[in-house]
């Protein structure tokens, strides 16, 4: 499927299964669009398409908002936890790095795609931000099902060889079926829990 395809519905699997809350909803987004479009880091040596270049834009801008979103919570309360505050994250961090370099220089829907690359990142970044780690785990597992239904093997169980169901093409009528749902869901999850978070502190508050 295409980039903004992957990133509507990896975010809209993300803030279903995330709780009725502002900071819960905001590390949905954040896991989430960034989960939903990592296994494509190993197309970064084509010509990014349009597509490409939205969606990535889309997810870097998700990613930032909600990272000075929860910096800013952080700062105002001292409560929530701090992505910054030990040092061993940022070892994790590094190794992170290293892991998304090795993923990049891999063939298309290789390495990256795969569940050795799926278990590797999400334990680190559950080692970094516990909080944003399922949902990164939801959007990587909603990019990895979705471009298995395409016509190009996905090597899910690298090295193994890969596998797909050859029922779509990644740019043909259900990909668009498929962002048009998945932009509806998230405008709607998010106006539904945001709602929801909203009468839970008033009825806190009386
Ligand atoms: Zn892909």
């Amino acid at each position: 499927m295409m980039s903004k395809t992957h990133l509507a519905v990896g975010i809209a699997a993300a803030l279903a299964a995330a709780p009725a809350s502002v900071e819960g909803l905001n590390f949905a987004l954040m896991g989430g669009a960034i989960g939903s479009l990592i296994c494509d880091i190993d197309r970064s040596s084509e010509r990014p398409s349009r597509d490409v270049k939205q969606g990535w834009g889309i997810a870097f801008t998700v990613f930032f908002a909600g990272f000075m979103h929860e910096s800013y919570a952080y700062w105002q309360t001292f409560k929530a936890e701090n992505l910054w505050g030990n040092p061993l994250r940022l070892l994790f961090l590094g190794l992170l790095v290293v892991l998304f370099l090795f993923a990049i220089n891999g063939a298309h829907r290789g390495f990256s795609h795969s569940l050795l690359m799926f278990a590797a990142s999400s334990v680190l970044i559950f080692l970094i931000n516990r909080q944003t780690c399922l949902f990164y785990a939801i959007g990587f597992l909603t990019h990895i099902f979705l471009d298995v239904l395409n016509k190009k093997p996905v090597r899910v169980f690298y090295p193994a060889k890969g596998v797909c169901l050859r029922w779509f093409y990644a740019d043909g009528i259900a990909n668009s079926i498929l962002l048009l749902c998945g932009t509806a869901a998230c405008a709607a999850l998010l106006i539904l829990k945001f709602k929801i978070s909203e009468n839970i502190l008033n009825v806190m508050h009386y």
